[in-house]
């Protein structure tokens, strides 16, 4: 018998369901995604598993968090995949609400996070980190969890995420997962799917290019001048580099000069596909962690 899992796509059902759990003295742990799951996201259900008594998904493609010109339209939707995947991750509830759901008419209300949010992936994508911390405020507002599992891929929203639920007291825990990669350590990605055979044949460089970066910064090199070489070496590869930049893990202040703890994070363009990765300082001792 293949296992199933039940899905809820109100707020209401949603609310009924979480609530039987809590009369039974059970915690929540709360995983928000946007679909077209991979190994990365599993990971973080594993990783909620760990930590909760119950694991909620919520899949939901944030049409608030995409750019004019960006790729709501064609963003990967796999439900029915989705959800085997997650019954056989053992998460416990899907909340898959549809637009109107989300965003009933007249929805009007944002939820904008300063500073954090003003450069790297917020100075290529304005509106993005909005369209993110709105929609995570409602997930939590709608779940109230005590925890919810968010992914180190995406560095700069982990830590507006951090940023945004400290500073409107909700009360959860967030916590932060590992990033999966590939063997060759191509950082899963449900945008991986875009690129042609030959531009992902050059994507781990990516990875290996920001490692390199980290791994000068803690044999003492100058932060200007590694993530320089780093932007360099990727260019020359044949990205478009939007940033390679060094900066505080906690703040994402800018830090130049010798580091010892920080993180090189960096975008870049293959083609139209816009990809993401990020590694600490200190490196990982393997390339392909
Ligand atoms: P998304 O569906 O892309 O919005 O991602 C949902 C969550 O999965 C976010 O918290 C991401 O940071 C996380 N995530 C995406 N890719 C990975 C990965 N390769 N490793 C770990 N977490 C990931």
């Amino acid at each position: 018998m293949p296992e199933v899992i039940t899905t809820v796509r109100t707020v209401k059902d949603l609310r009924a369901r979480l609530a039987a759990w809590r009369k039974a003295g059970e915690t929540v742990a709360l995983v928000p995604t946007m679909g077209a799951l991979h190994a990365g996201h599993l990971a973080l259900v594993t990783l909620a598993k760990s930590k909760a008594d119950r694991v909620v998904v919520s899949i939901f493609v944030n049409p608030i968090q995409f750019g004019p010109r960006e790729d709501f339209t064609t963003y990967p939707r796999d439900e029915a995949g989705d959800l085997a995947k997650l019954a056989k991750a053992g998460a416990h509830l899907v909340y898959a609400p549809d637009l109107a759901e989300m965003y009933p008419k007249g929805f009007t209300t944002h939820v904008k996070v300063g500073d954090l949010t003003e450069d790297l992936c917020g100075s290529a994508r304005p509106n993005h980190f909005e369209g993110v911390a709105t929609v995570v405020t409602k997930l939590l507002l709608q779940s109230a969890p005590d925890m919810a599992v968010f992914g180190e891929k995406d560095y700069q929203q982990l830590l507006v995420i951090k940023r945004l639920v400290r500073d409107l007291d909700i009360q959860v825990e967030i916590v932060g997962g590992e990033i999966v990669r590939e063997g060759d350590g191509v950082a899963l990605s449900s945008r991986n799917g875009y690129l042609s055979p030959a531009e992902r044949k050059i994507a781990p460089l990516l990875y290996q290019t920001i490692h390199d970066v980290a791994a000068h910064l803690a044999q003492g090199e100058g932060a200007d001048a590694a993530s320089e070489a780093g932007r360099f070496k990727l260019e020359a590869a044949g990205f478009r580099v939007d940033y390679v930049a060094v900066r505080d893990p906690d703040t994402l202040a800018p830090l130049s000069g010798p580091v010892s703890h920080a993180r090189v994070l960096a975008a870049v363009y293959l083609g139209k596909t816009r990809l993401i990765d990020n590694v600490p300082v200190p490196p990982p001792a393997s390339t392909n962690r």
